[in-house]
């Protein structure tokens, strides 16, 4: 992909809005590079594009929404990426976080329900040059069980409870990240998969739309 951190549309905000993060805990130098690699606007619908390095979530079409880059930040932080890992995204959405993990990965599998956010996600990723990203379109509750196991799976809507199918498919040493409970209340937790067990940690409460699906609401 190319760094557009220095050129472009929109280069000042986007420097604002790293420095934003920066500020309020984000320390992993790769996350807050990735933020100033990827423009964001490219990844909003043009209607609210004017808002696209500001610290909120936005509309992206089909009831759903771009969360807040610092939610996306701290999730990624909360992931403990090192370049190396195979990912599991489930809830494509906009592509940004895509966008992000495939600087901040090795591989990306990234799943997405609704037809037109996946196309919009395809394009944009396209434009960018991203290439370590494999794309699908359909229920992602299953995960993706012909390319697993992954070392860290992100699951970008909430499930009713913590989807034991995506606990196996993470490889040891796997982070799983998922919010859990309905449209009133959420908690984001992590599950850790151990030699033998595994380490589940409620992290902080969440809002996140409904993951829809086999296995989800
Ligand atoms: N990280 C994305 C999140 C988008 S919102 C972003 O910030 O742009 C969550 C997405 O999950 C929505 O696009 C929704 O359509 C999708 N989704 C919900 N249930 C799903 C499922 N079962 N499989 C795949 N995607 C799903």
């Amino acid at each position: 992909m190319v760094p557009q951190a220095l050129k472009g549309a929109y280069a000042r905000d986007r420097q604002r809005l790293v420095a934003e993060l920066q500020e309020s805990g984000i320390e992993d130098l790769a996350i807050l590079h990735a933020f100033a690699s990827v423009p964001r606007h490219r990844f909003v619908p043009e209607a609210v594009r004017h808002r696209a390095y500001a610290n909120v979530a936005l509309p992206i079409g089909c009831s759903q929404t771009i969360s807040r880059p610092g939610v996306h930040a701290l999730h990624l932080a909360l992931c403990r990426l090192t370049g190396e890992e195979r990912v599991l995204e489930i809830g494509t959405g906009s592509g940004f976080q895509t966008a992000l993990l495939a600087l901040l990965a090795a591989e990306v599998y990234s799943i997405e329900r609704l037809p037109q956010l996946a196309d919009t996600a395809r394009c944009a990723l396209k434009e960018l040059n991203v290439g370590n990203v494999q794309l699908a379109t359909g229920d992602g509750s299953a995960g993706w069980p012909e390319a697993a196991p992954f070392d860290v799976i992100l699951v970008g809507a909430a499930a009713p409870e913590l989807p034991a199918f995506l606990c196996e498919q993470l490889s040891v040493n796997g982070r799983l990240l998922v919010p859990i409970g309905d449209g009133e209340r959420q908690e984001l937790v992590r599950v850790v998969r151990g030699e033998t067990e595994f380490h589940v940690e409620p992290i902080d409460r969440a809002r996140f739309v409904p993951l829809v699906g086999r296995h989800g609401w």
